[in-house]
C-alpha cells in the first residue's frame, strides 16, 4: 500500500456530521481522509431540509399573495408559481451550500477528499475505486435514503421520491402522495400552494400518527382548509396506470375507492445506507433494521470504528447528526464526556403554521403513569396570531407535578418552530417551569402566552 494512503482518521460520507469531524481532526494535525460518493452535504443540503424549506418558502409567498385582500392589500391578476424560477432559486441555494462545503474540505490542511463509493476491505482498510486507504480510526456517516417498499404495481409507474421530486420544474396536475407523515405533509401543502391538486394517502387512522391525536386532527383541518384531499385507513394500497395517469387503489377491491392522479410521490420512510459498505468485512454489527449498532458515545462493537448520523438509528434529523459530531469530538478530542442519552428529542414539521415539538407527547406521559400537569392554549387566544391572521393551531405543555420540570411540549401555530426552543432550553437546564412563568416576555409575541398557559395547568 502507498504510504500516502495511511491516515489517522477516515470519514465515510460528507453528510451533516462527517465534514465537521474531518476538519476538527485535521485542525489538530491529524492526517484525515473524507470520502463522498455523491453530493457534499448529503441529504439535508441536496434533497432534504434545505431544498424542501426553500421550496416551502416560495409556496408560502404564493399563499400570502393569495390572501393579500384579507389584509387590505390589492394584487391585480392571478397568483401563479413559475416552477422553472422556483427551481432555479432552490438550485442556487443548494449548490452554493454544497460547493461551499466541498471547498471547505478541500482547502483544509491535512484533509484529503476522495470522491467515490467507500467499502470496507477489512477492519482498517477502505476501498474507494482502485484506491485502498488505511485508517487508525474510522467514522461512518453514510446517512439514509427514501424507502421504496414493494407495493403491488409500482413497477408500472414513474414515481417520485424526496430526491427525484427535487428535479421537478412544472406543476403536477394532481399529485398523489403515499405517506401522511412529516415529509409527505410538507410536500402536500407546498404543491397545493404551487397550484396542484393533492391527495394524501395514509395507512394509519390519522396523519403523523406518532404525534398526539389533537396535533394530528388539527394538522388535518389545516390541510383540508387548503383543499387537500386526505384518505386515511388505506388498508391495502395497489398501483396501476391508465393513459399515463396513476391509479391508486385504496382497498384493492372496491374500485369506487380508486384515486386517479397525474403523478405519485412516495414518502414512506427511510432506510440506512448500510447494505453496500462491506460492514461484514470489518465485523461491524447492525440491528434488525439495518442501522449500525452503537453505544451511548457512538462507538460500534469494533473499538476503532464509530457511526454518526441517521445510519445509527439514534436520530433522523440534521441536528441529531450534527450533535453526533459534537459528541464524538467532545469525547475523542476535547476531553469532555458527552452522550446521546443527554439529548432531548426535538424537531419541527415545517407546515404553515409549523409544529415545534420537544420531549414527550401527552400520550407518552399518560402511559408512563407520571403524575403530571397539562396546559393548553388555542392560537385564537394569542394576540400575535390574531394580528397576523394566523389563528390555526394551539400550544400545549406537560410538566411533572412533583419536580415541576417540563416533560414535553408542542407548539402548532405561527412561529412554532422557533418558539419551542425557549421551552427546550429550560428543559436542558432541568429548571422548573416556574422560571418561564416568572420571566417577562416581549409583547405582542406568541411566547408571551406561555406563562399564561403555565398559570392554567390542570392535572393530566
Ligand atoms: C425531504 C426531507 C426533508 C427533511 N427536512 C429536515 C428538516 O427540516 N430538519 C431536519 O433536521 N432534518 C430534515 N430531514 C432529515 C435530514 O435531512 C437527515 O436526517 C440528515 O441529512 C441526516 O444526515 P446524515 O449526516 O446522517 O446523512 P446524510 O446527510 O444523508 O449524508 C450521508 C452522506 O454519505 C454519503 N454516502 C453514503 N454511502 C456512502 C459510501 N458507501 N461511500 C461514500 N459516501 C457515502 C451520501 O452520498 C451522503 O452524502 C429531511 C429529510 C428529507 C428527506
Amino acid at each position: 500500500m502507498n504510504r500516502d494512503n495511511q491516515f489517522d482518521v477516515i470519514v465515510i460520507g460528507a453528510g451533516q456530521a462527517g465534514p465537521s469531524l474531518a476538519v476538527k481532526f485535521a485542525n489538530i494535525g491529524k492526517k484525515v481522509a473524507i470520502i463522498e460518493r455523491k453530493l457534499f452535504g448529503g441529504t439535508c443540503v441536496n434533497t432534504g431540509c434545505i431544498p424542501s424549506k426553500t421550496l416551502i418558502a416560495s409556496a408560502e409567498v404564493a399563499h400570502i399573495a393569495r390572501r393579500a385582500q384579507d389584509f387590505g392589500i390589492l394584487i391585480n391578476g392571478d397568483i401563479k408559481a413559475d416552477m422553472k424560477k422556483v427551481k432555479v432559486r432552490k438550485d442556487d441555494i443548494v449548490n452554493k451550500i454544497s460547493s461551499g462545503l466541498e471547498s471547505w474540505l478541500k482547502d483544509t490542511k491535512n484533509c484529503t477528499v476522495f470522491k467515490g463509493h467507500a467499502q470496507f476491505e477489512d477492519p482498517y482498510t477502505i476501498r474507494v475505486g482502485d484506491e485502498l486507504l488505511k485508517g487508525e480510526k474510522i467514522f461512518i456517516n453514510v446517512g439514509a435514503r427514501a424507502s421504496v417498499p414493494p407495493i403491488e404495481g409500482l413497477k408500472k409507474i414513474n414515481y417520485f421520491t424526496n430526491s427525484t421530486i427535487m428535479d421537478v420544474d412544472f406543476i403536477p396536475e394532481h399529485l398523489i402522495i403515499i405517506g401522511g407523515s412529516y415529509i409527505g405533509l410538507e410536500f402536500a401543502q407546498m404543491y397545493r400552494r404551487f397550484g396542484s391538486n393533492v391527495t394524501i394517502i395514509e395507512k394509519a387512522s390519522r396523519l403523523i400518527p406518532r404525534e398526539d391525536a389533537d396535533v394530528s386532527d388539527t394538522v388535518k383541518e389545516i390541510l383540508l382548509a387548503e383543499g387537500i384531499d386526505i384518505r386515511l385507513n388505506a388498508e391495502c394500497i395497489e398501483l396501476d396506470k391508465h393513459d399515463e395517469k396513476v391509479i391508486v387503489k385504496l382497498d384493492c377491491k372496491d374500485s369506487a375507492k380508486n384515486i386517479t392522479g397525474s403523478h405519485l410521490l412516495l414518502a414512506i420512510g427511510r432506510v440506512a445506507n448500510t447494505q453496500d459498505l462491506g460492514l461484514d468485512k470489518a465485523g461491524v454489527e447492525k440491528d434488525e433494521r439495518d442501522f449500525i449498532k452503537v453505544d451511548d458515545q457512538l462507538q460500534t462493537n469494533v473499538a476503532h470504528i464509530w457511526a454518526l448520523g441517521e445510519c445509527n438509528g439514534k436520530g433522523a434529523f440534521t441536528h441529531t447528526s450534527y450533535n453526533d459530531y459534537e459528541i464524538v469530538a467532545a469525547n475523542l478530542i476535547d476531553n469532555h464526556s458527552r452522550r446521546v442519552s443527554d439529548r432531548i428529542l426535538t424537531y419541527a414539521l415545517f407546515l404553515d403554521p409549523p409544529l415545534g415539538r420537544a420531549g414527550l407527547t401527552e400520550a407518552q406521559v399518560r402511559s408512563s403513569g407520571t403524575k403530571a400537569l397539562l396546559g393548553k392554549r388555542p392560537m385564537t387566544k394569542v394576540k400575535r396570531a390574531v394580528i397576523k391572521g394566523e389563528t390555526q393551531g394551539f400550544m400545549k405543555i406537560i410538566v411533572d407535578a412533583e419536580t415541576k420540570q417540563i416533560l414535553g411540549a408542542a407548539v402548532l401555530g405561527v412561529g412554532g418552530d422557533e418558539i419551542i426552543q425557549s421551552i427546550l432550553d429550560v428543559m436542558y437546564a432541568k429548571a422548573p417551569y416556574t422560571v418561564i412563568q416568572n420571566a417577562v416576555h416581549i409583547h405582542p409575541t406568541v411566547t408571551e402566552l406561555i406563562p399564561t398557559m403555565l398559570e392554567e395547568l390542570k392535572p393530566l
